[in-house]
């Protein structure tokens, strides 16, 4: 079936025409590997250095805080991994219950090393609170992670005043920033925070490339081992193309922010009012204060899974809240946490908007749902 109506942004979105053109030279006539020595290399260096300052600005960050990584889970294993490595087993780190599996993995595979791990768990709307933050903080933490948006429900958390809480503990904070840059303000000095990590394919940037900032003077050990590149911190020849198109996707998303907002929290609106009028027992989940355009929506009774797959029949792509294995529907983690009650929980689906909807596909989406239901 052809996909008339894509609504899953939050999984990835569809490279922007100004990143693709931007890339294409990259491709072809200029070749040139960065760190060569004959002219060819000169210009793609200059790109490199100058989608640097680009993404550096973009976030009020130093370039030499900037480290190209190949998206989201690398730049994410790296903060958690290359923080921890410096210290002894048997000493810890915190990070929440609804973090990307990324995030959860790296905790884990840490955990299966010898360090502690603690997962905060959050309220019904996805909040991690400061006091939970606090009382975990003991002496052999050495770093905080939490998200700066969840993926699932779009929820934005506190990062500004989780930091403060961790610094004061002697603590370093990463924050995995993938849904929420591009989409709403960011600015590092202003969060404070040590480490954020970002994807291109999530703003209209090529999939395969992302990076971390670290700010200056936070310590961390790199993962790849090899040449040189990205001041001796991540080895690989640069993936040129990818990380123009990324500075292009980024900037080009800025530009248009507030305009963005506006429009995407109209067709959520458009969408919700569409699902009242027509009568669909559902409940939106995680707070007001959440990404533009992300809505986590639970059907009473219903399976998530079966919406997906007829909505799909129907030419309409969304995601689902819950993973389904071969025999039961299995809650996803984040719907586990927020506890979304039993009778709506495993009618989840995921609809996250892009500058590529219309309203009136979020009619057609209301009216596809439910005659799915009935
Ligand atoms: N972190 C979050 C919150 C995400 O949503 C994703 C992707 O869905 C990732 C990390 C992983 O990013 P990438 O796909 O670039 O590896």
């Amino acid at each position: 079936m052809e996909i008339k109506i894509y609504a899953d942004h939050a999984a990835t979105t569809a490279l922007s025409h100004a990143a693709y053109e931007a890339m294409l030279p990259w491709l072809q006539s200029k070749y040139g590997n960065p760190s060569t020595l004959y002219s060819l290399a000169r210009d793609p260096r200059r790109a490199v250095a100058h989608s640097r300052e680009v993404i550096a600005t973009a976030i009020n960050a130093d370039p030499s805080e900037i480290f190209f990584t190949s998206g989201g889970t690398e730049a994410d294993n790296w903060a958690v991994k290359g923080t921890m490595f410096q210290h002894d087993r048997g000493e810890g780190l915190i990070t929440s219950a609804i973090e990307h599996h990324a995030i959860l993995n790296s905790c884990a595979a840490l955990e299966r090393m010898g360090y502690a791990v603690n997962r905060l768990p959050v309220d019904q709307l996805g909040f991690i609170h400061e006091e939970t933050l606090r009382s975990a903080l003991t002496d052999n933490i050495r770093l905080v992670s939490i998200m700066l948006a969840n993926n699932e429900i779009g929820t934005i958390e506190p990062v500004g005043k989780l930091v403060e809480i961790a610094h004061q503990a002697g603590a370093l904070f990463h924050t995995d920033s993938v849904q929420a840059i591009g989409h709403i303000p960011l600015d590092v000095k202003a969060l404070q925070v040590d480490m954020l990590s970002a994807s291109a394919h999530k703003f209209n940037g090529p999939k395969g490339i992302g990076f971390l900032y670290v700010r200056n003077g936070v310590r961390l050990i790199p993962l790849l081992d090899g040449g040189g590149q990205e001041h001796g911190m991540r080895a690989g020849t640069e993936n040129v193309a990818g990380i123009v198109g990324m500075a292009t996707a980024l900037q080009e998303h800025l530009e248009h922010l507030e305009q963005e907002t506006e429009y995407l929290k109209l067709l959520s609106c458009r969408l919700i009012e569409q699902l009242k009028a027509i009568g669909v027992d559902f409940c939106i989940n995680g707070s007001e204060s959440r990404i533009p355009g992300s809505l986590s929506l639970s059907f009473k009774g219903a399976d998530g899974e079966m919406i997906l797959h007829r909505l799909d029949l129907m030419g309409t792509a969304v995601a689902t809240g819950s993973a389904c294995d071969s025999k039961d529907a299995v809650l996803s983690h984040v719907i586990r946490a927020i506890a979304v009650p039993q009778e709506y929980a495993y009618g989840t689906i995921r609809v996250t908007l892009g500058m590529d909807n219309t309203p009136e596909q979020m009619d057609i989406i209301a009216h596809q749902i439910s005659t799915i239901l009935r």
